[in-house]
């Protein structure tokens, strides 16, 4: 292994949590976020609740408020990201309501401003660069697949039949992501309202030859953004709508079943349960390694779902 920060990656699995700033409105909104401890807990308060049960603590392996950079952020996902590299999968995830940041980190607010770049292009330009570092020991190729998953059904998003795109570098990608949105825009007439209810992944394949042994290694790393987990009102949602709702939470119960089983190494584990998990089976579990961002938006209207969304990440946690 080239990089001894794997033995600093003990487990398989590590749940993040990100609370995203408030938008907009005065500066003394109550937030429900009461606080952020060092040692990856937080407490959040019940705004319509007084006294000792208005408060609870949820406990992760790290926590970061809402001043954290998109920089500082990748610094504590950079490790997981190298492993890669030595020829591990890894999967990382967004999870949240909608309009709690997990775009936000994944990809970032805009695309052509570096300094906001999220995860995903981070983690492509760290690849790139580690690949280069290492060229006169090893060759390696990578190549990028874009695919999305919408009321079960899987859809490529660069080519008709998602096939694996060689790049070499962080420039290939940006373009490939350009028209990878232009084809999820197309057929769908709010591209926010869908993406919203699919999950989009970015699959990183990363195979290595060493030039003097002749050995090869295999690697990849996915990253999903993944559709809004907010509860739909039963009573309000038909048709089309109902469909979607009931195929996100479908699939996002089997992520959260899965994810736990692996976490209590319990021996039978429910892959089959949804197409995401079934795309991603290779790469939970076993020697793979999975880091869960959970996003919270401080708002007090947001609370039930911040509530729920504190107790899938426990679970996987
Ligand atoms: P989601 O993908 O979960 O629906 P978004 O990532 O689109 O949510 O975020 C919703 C809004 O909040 C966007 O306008 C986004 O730019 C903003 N936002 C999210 N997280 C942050 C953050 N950490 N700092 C600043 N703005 C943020
Ligand atoms: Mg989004």
């Amino acid at each position: 292994l080239l990089y001894n920060q794997v033995q600093d990656l003990k487990g398989t699995i590590r749940v993040y949590c990100r609370v995203r700033p408030f938008l907009s409105g005065p500066p003394d909104m109550q937030s429900t976020v009461d606080y952020i401890g060092e040692n990856g807990d937080i407490m959040i308060v019940n705004p319509r609740k007084q006294g000792k049960d208005a408060r609870k603590i949820f406990t992760f392996n790290k926590v970061f408020g809402t001043k954290v950079t998109q920089q500082q952020i990748y610094v504590d996902t950079q490790p997981l990201v190298r492993t890669v590299l030595d020829g591990f999968n890894v999967c990382i995830f967004a999870y949240g309501q909608t309009g709690s940041g997990k775009t936000y980190t994944m990809s970032g607010p805009d695309l052509t401003t570096e300094e906001t770049w999220g995860v995903n292009y981070r983690a492509l330009r760290d690849l790139f660069s580690n690949t280069k570092a290492r060229q006169d020991m090893i060759e390696y190729e990578v190549g990028v697949q874009m695919i999305e998953i919408y009321n079960e059904q899987l859809n490529g998003l660069n080519v008709p039949d998602a096939s694996l795109i060689p790049v070499t570098c962080t420039q290939d990608v940006l373009d490939l992501m350009r028209i990878g949105q232009k084809n999820r825009a197309v057929g769908a007439t709010a591209l926010n309202e869908r993406s919203s209810r699919s999950h989009s992944i970015l699959t990183v394949h990363v195979r290595g030859r060493e030039l003097v042994s002749g050995s090869t290694l295999k690697g990849c790393l996915h990253l999903v953004d993944l559709a809004g987990s907010e509860r739909v009102d039963k009573s309000e949602a038909v048709g089309e709508r109902l469909k979607e709702a009931q195929h996100i939470n479908r699939s996002l119960s089997a992520l959260g079943d899965v994810i736990s089983a692996l976490a209590q190494k319990s021996s039978h584990i429910p892959y089959r349960n949804s197409k995401l998990t079934q795309v991603l089976q290779d790469s939970l579990g076993g020697q793979a390694k999975t880091l869960m961002f959970v996003h919270i938006n401080p708002e007090a209207d947001a609370f039930g779902e911040t509530v729920s969304t504190l107790k899938f990440a426990e679970r996987v946690a």
